[in-house]
């Protein structure tokens, strides 16, 4: 392709929108422009990309043994209502009704409707195990769509759906997507480790993240270095972590705190550390009120206490007004003791001694509270949120915390879909049983700012072999000088005729902007045609080395062909 004829409207300005790098090197490299919200149109060099992820996938899952197949993005609301989701996707939801007033939704994913598809057209037992997927657009109005193609509310996913009659049959559907979601990541040239997941108010048995460690990630894990225990933070286990307590027991007190709302200002005021503290939280999970109670210096998690409550909605903090209605009082002063609501006390907060609760007063609080003494919660679980220096629940070790980019999960789903939807075979005794599914997802696109957060620098993206949209960029220096130009056609034509996606920037432009243009959009190799075409000599550059090599031309077109791995 010639960069004079080619789609590339570069961005010298960073836009402003764009907080994290990936996001800022898509549209500065004329990859993506933004039509709304979480909406993005791909130009020439962010499709090239998008298809060559595609290919990656689309190789190792047939590799796999998984079929191929598309699904519409256009689906009937009645299947997504038999089991329920319809209702839990809630507004993340997009809704619509044709002429005729029938509901459809633009499918968020599909579990339903490979279901029904299995249950329409597999007519006997013998034909399972069946994994089958698509590449395919999906649809969320996600409550906070950012960071570009990273969280968007239009994405391209790789969806797959595996059929088992038996427990080891899923077993094994699940480990082969296992295997191939490792060959594609390691294909990408992304640095990911694999981790496991919530598998929450989805049911199921089991369930792994794989995560791209990089600081703008929205997932946070907790990895023990000593044993390799390594999980989501929403699965994480805590140990409760020993602190010293007084240990002689004093009847309880009420203390007045005015000014004191929050941990800090109780910590002010009454001269003792935040882990004296019991903090109590209202939380509203559904239609009901909860109160959560964690340690003073430790976080609740509120996907844990979703998922205690079994339900299919999130647990959020509940408004002021509801707190003071179930509290009696201001927001900063709740507390376990003599509270109507259930209180779900975090595992840690059994071992405190002496603790300092709120005491449903406004400018209140109660001293030497003793939990089981005092007050007894309806349940104690683990409900907090793991952290840097807590102990391995596996080893004992020490944790660590790292953010990451969720690109792919894979899922054991067990027998929710097929149960609702009425997918069985009979078994040898003639009953009808479930039919066992998995479910493995890639987000396309996101895998693609994945990749750039892990692979740029100051000037621009730094493109693996594998996908970047060309692997070779030829550039004249003076497209006025018809020495350099028939070289730099030539190298360009017999690159081309290869089969090397290769592109050439024949502008007649400074070069200075061409090797702008070049670093920024990250094409792997380089190579310049200047002065010294006149003695048959180029310049052989790598996007991600230092410096250049001058070569002849027979060498620097062997070499390009040679690292495109088109060479024959
Ligand atoms: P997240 O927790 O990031 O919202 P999810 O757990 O809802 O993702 P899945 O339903 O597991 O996502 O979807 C499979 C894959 O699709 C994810 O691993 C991710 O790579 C991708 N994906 C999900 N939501 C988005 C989105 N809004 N934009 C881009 N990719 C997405
Ligand atoms: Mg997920």
């Amino acid at each position: 392709m010639r960069v004079s004829k080619l789609l590339m409207p570069t961005l010298r300005e960073v836009p402003a929108e764009a907080e994290i790098a990936s996001h800022r090197l898509m549209l500065r490299s004329a990859m993506i422009r933004k039509l709304a919200a979480g909406v993005y149109s791909f130009l020439p060099l962010g499709l090239k990309t998008l298809q060559n992820v595609e290919k990656v996938v689309r190789e190792e899952m047939d590799k796999a043994g998984a079929q191929e197949l598309l699904m519409s993005a256009l689906l009937p609301a009645e299947a997504y209502m038999q089991t329920g989701r319809w209702d839990i996707f809630g507004e993340s939801m997009f809704r619509l009704k044709d002429r005729n007033d029938r509901d459809f939704c633009l499918g968020p994913t599909h579990e339903e409707i490979f279901t029904e598809t299995v249950k329409n057209e597999v007519h006997s037992y013998r034909d399972l195990p069946l994994t089958l997927y698509q590449i395919q657009t999906k649809y969320r109005d996600e409550r906070r769509p950012r960071f570009g193609v990273m969280r968007s509310r239009e994405f391209v996913m790789k969806d797959a759906y595996s059929f088992d009659l038996t427990k080891e049959g899923l077993d094994a559907s699940y480990d082969a997507m296992y295997k191939a979601y490792c060959a594609i990541f390691d294909r990408l040239g992304l640095d990911y480790v694999v981790v496991d997941a919530d598998s929450g108010a989805m049911g199921g048995s089991g369930s792994q993240e794989f995560m791209v460690k990089s600081e703008v990630g929205e997932d946070v894990i907790a990895h023990c270095d000593k044993c390799g225990y390594t999980a989501n933070e929403e699965k994480a286990e805590c140990i409760p972590a020993p602190k010293d307590f007084p240990q002689d027991e004093k009847p309880m007190e009420k203390l007045e705190t005015p000014n004191a709302h929050t941990i800090e200002e109780l910590t002010d005021s009454l001269g003792v550390p935040a882990y004296r503290f019991a903090k109590t939280l209202i939380y509203k999970v559904g239609d009901q009120y909860v109160a959560a109670m964690v340690r003073g210096d430790r976080e609740v998690n509120p996907i844990k206490l979703q998922n205690l409550l079994g339900s299919p909605e999130e647990a959020e903090l509940a408004e002021p007004f509801a707190v003071r209605d179930i509290t009696k009082a201001e927001v900063g002063f709740a507390g376990p003791v003599g509270l109507s609501i259930p209180v779900y006390a975090d595992k840690e907060v059994m071992e405190m001694k002496a603790m300092v609760v709120g005491a449903n007063e406004t400018g209140y609080h109660l001293v030497n509270v003793e939990p089981g003494r005092d007050f007894t919660p309806t349940l104690v679980a683990d409900i907090r949120t793991i952290e840097d220096g807590d102990i391995c629940p596996r080893c004992g070790g020490k944790i660590d915390t790292f953010h990451g980019i969720e690109i792919g999960h894979i899922f054991k789903l067990g027998t929710k879909y097929s149960k609702a939807l009425g997918l069985t075979f009979p078994d040898e005794n003639g009953e009808e049983q479930p039919v066992i599914m998995g479910c493995y997802g890639i987000g396309v696109n996101r895998c693609i700012a994945a990749v750039i957060e892990q692979n740029h620098d100051d000037n621009g993206i730094i493109w693996p072999m594998c996908i970047a949209p060309y692997k070779v960029e030829v550039v004249v220096v003076n497209a006025g000088d018809e020495t350099q130009m028939k070289m730099a056609e030539g190298l360009y034509k017999m690159l081309s005729d290869s089969g090397v996606a290769t592109l050439f920037d024949d502008r007649d432009e400074r070069p200075g902007v061409k090797f702008k243009d070049a670093d920024l959009i990250g094409v792997p190799v380089r190579i310049t045609v200047g002065k010294k075409a006149a003695d048959g000599l180029v310049e052989f550059k790598l996007r991600n080395g230092e410096g250049f090599t001058e070569m002849n031309f027979a060498d620097a077109a062997a070499e390009a062909l040679r690292l495109s791995g088109e060479a024959k």
